[in-house]
């Protein structure tokens, strides 16, 4: 036997998992042969799965022959058995976290829960894998070197219009995720704010329709009307930053408005800011009415 074959089984036996610890898994997003080998080694191994919807996830283990008991952790419960879960690992339990898809905690459940457990000083072990944001980033082309993640846009639409025109000002790419029941309102809502700025649209990833496609922000409503199968599944939106010269434009217009702000009420503000910088008065409102949502603090 080879050494590095002597490495590999050693590594199969070993055990993936010790106690005490609360391991947090990524599942896969579309394609189970996503999910890595050593995920599949520390779901088999420990003495609870908490999921999100255990039918759900009942079904992915299923096909891996996994059959560990399963415990329900979602946004609704996770605070109230929190403390349970805590002493359960104290007490020497090998938890492991997974969500419905891919990685716990992006736009996920799990923040209460781990934040709870390294406050009290339980080992958190990362069991990486897929995560639609940085699979549709990886593909993009857009830039990857600065991005933020900003998960779902508000659902009421003035909320989210106002949402897009902060976003609008980022010199990096923001990442959106986005459902069917929403891509063709957020598409519009993206066209009118990001004009002709780059725009990814990535869906279906992993699965057999995957698709994903970069066009100006105003294309994107056609492009979406063109075929009622491109309005179906799961989508990632990236909006590309602004570009220098247009962050800078509109960097210059927030100082001002900043400054009147502290003075005059939205309107008036965004209309002087509007008529010094030549900004669209429009896009200045709903940024003052941004910053005025946001506290005092962020018109000094
Ligand atoms: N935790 C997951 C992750 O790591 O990506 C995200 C969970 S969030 C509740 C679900 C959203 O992720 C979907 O509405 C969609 O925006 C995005 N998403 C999940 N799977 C996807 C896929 N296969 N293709 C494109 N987007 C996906």
């Amino acid at each position: 036997m080879t050494r590095s074959a002597w490495v590999a089984a050693l590594n199969h036996t070993a055990a993936a998992t010790a106690p005490g610890h609360l391991y947090v898994v990524a599942t896969p997003i579309g394609n189970l042969g996503d999910l890595s080998p050593r995920a599949q080694q520390v779901l088999a191994e420990v003495d609870t799965i908490l999921a999100e919807d255990t039918r759900n996830s009942r079904q992915m283990l299923n096909h891996f022959g996994i059959s560990r008991p399963l415990l329900a952790v979602h946004e609704h419960n996770e605070g109230a058995v929190v403390d349970k879960l805590l002493h359960t690992l104290r007490e020497g339990a090998r938890l492991a976290l997974i969500s419905d898809a891919g990685t716990p905690l992006v736009s996920d459940p799990g923040f209460v829960l781990v934040r709870a457990a390294r406050a009290a000083d339980i080992p958190i072990i990362a069991i990486p894998g897929p995560c639609a944001a940085i699979a549709a980033l990886s593909i993009s082309g857009l830039p990857s070197d600065r991005f933020a993640f900003e998960g779902f846009l508000p659902a009421k639409a003035s909320a989210r219009r106002q949402r897009l025109q902060t976003l609008a000002q980022a010199g990096h790419t923001t990442i959106v995720y986005e459902s069917s029941h929403r891509i063709a309102d957020t598409l519009d809502d993206i066209a009118q704010t990001l004009g002709a700025r780059a725009v990814g649209i990535a869906r279906e990833l992993t699965k057999r329709y995957e698709q994903c496609e970069v066009m100006p922000a105003r294309d994107l409503p056609a492009w979406l009307a063109a075929d009622s199968n491109r309005s179906r599944g799961e989508f990632v939106l990236l909006l590309s930053g602004a570009p220098e010269s247009e962050g800078d434009d509109l960097g210059e217009a927030t100082r001002i408005l900043k400054l009147l702000l502290r003075e005059l009420p939205a309107s008036s503000a965004a209309k002087l800011a509007a008529d010094i910088t030549g900004a669209r008065k429009k896009e200045l409102y709903a940024l003052a009415l941004a910053l005025q949502d946001k506290g005092p603090e962020n018109t000094d």
